[in-house]
């Protein structure tokens, strides 16, 4: 049966011609604001959902038969899941579908900031040569790399960074079971985030962003760290303090860091962060890869076609709503 798809925001070409083969019709808003957003709501069965809104329970309510949100890429900090489970309405994700991309956004992070590549690249364009020989840049191999989190991106860049860089890998993931923590021990040694404060040479940060992590890097862990340490962060904005992050970046207390996502996206001109020289940004695009994208949207569409056809998808982010009655049928 023919379903009505949402899309707040566009998705790849690939994922609309399944959506389109298993017989759904596509609703594009012509942007995804909320007051746009919602009086498409009515008469939509499922909504294909990137970043750019949160699924709140207003719009939520406003339809009178949606059944699943389908999310590209991993999270659902954008959701209201309550709202959805409320509404016995499923909420999908796909965590694992972007990790190797971030992966790699952290490795050109990290080496960018140890090789001082922007500073070096903007000298040679201002006719500076000369600062080749103050050996700004250092070598990471042997250097320890911490990791604040380790499930699928902390464990991806844990084997790249041991491999290629015979770095030694601490993590701090007070979540994971003795079981799984033995597993991982020829990879990673586990410590308690002070050690992990202490010890990092470059500390990457790939937890969710909870009421729990939320601030999990503040001016006493920034107190902790080398002098010399970076700091990466392709997880969420507000798990850094980032007043806290720029006392310590001015004061060089740390040695750099490199931010794909800030506390407010777009940030504010006048953030401070953008206007230190130790700093690398880019704008929350970790998982935003020609092949990513494609593989995030298509996944998202797998996911909704599957709930459409009655068939559970993989990563339900709310699975008590398969217990109503709404899903029993589900296969
Ligand atoms: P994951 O769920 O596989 O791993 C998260 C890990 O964090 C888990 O092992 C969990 O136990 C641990 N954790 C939770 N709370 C913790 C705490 N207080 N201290 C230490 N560890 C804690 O998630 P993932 O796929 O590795 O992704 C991590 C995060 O990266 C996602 O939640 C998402 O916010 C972010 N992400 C960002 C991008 C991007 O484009 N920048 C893309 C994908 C994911």
């Amino acid at each position: 049966m023919s379903m009505n798809v949402l899309l707040p925001q566009p998705i790849e070409v690939e994922a609309i011609q399944r959506l389109e083969q298993a017989g759904h019709t596509i609703i594009s808003a012509p942007d995804p604001k909320p007051e746009t957003v919602l009086p498409l709501m009515k008469e939509v069965h499922a909504v294909i959902l990137r970043t750019g809104i949160t699924m709140t329970r207003q719009l939520i309510e406003a339809a009178d038969d949606l059944k699943v949100i389908s999310r590209t890429g991993g999270g659902f900090d954008n959701v209201d899941v309550k709202a959805a489970t409320d509404n016995n309405v499923i909420v999908t994700s796909n965590l694992s579908v972007n990790s190797i991309s971030v992966r790699e956004h952290v490795l050109a992070m990290m080496l960018s900031l140890v090789k001082q590549l922007p500073v070096l690249d903007q000298a040679v364009r201002s006719a500076n040569y000369s600062i080749r020989y103050q050996n700004l840049s250092r070598d990471i191999n042997g250097k320890t790399l911490g990791l604040l989190g380790f499930g699928r991106i902390g464990y991806q860049v844990a084997t790249a960074c041991k491999t290629v860089f015979n770095m030694s890998v601490l993590a701090c993931d007070p979540y994971l079971s003795d079981e799984i923590k033995a597993k991982y021990s020829d990879l990673v040694s586990f410590v308690d985030k002070k050690q992990l404060c202490t010890d990092s040479d470059v500390l990457s940060v790939h937890v969710p962003l909870t009421e729990q992590t939320r601030h999990s890097l503040s001016t006493a862990e920034f107190d902790l760290m080398k002098p010399e340490a970076i700091v990466i962060n392709t997880s969420r904005g507000p798990v850094i303090d980032e007043e806290a992050l720029i006392a310590a970046l001015q004061n060089k207390e740390i040695g750099g860091a490199g931010l794909d996502v800030l506390t407010n996206e777009p940030p504010d001109p006048d953030n401070q962060l953008l206007k230190l020289s130790n700093v690398i940004h880019t704008p929350h695009s970790a998982a935003l890869t020609n092949e990513c994208v494609i593989r995030m949207a298509t996944d998202a569409a797998d996911r909704t076609i599957e709930v459409l056809s009655g068939k559970k998808p993989l990563n339900v982010a709310n699975p008590a709503v398969l217990e109503s009655e709404r899903w029993q049928h589900l296969s």
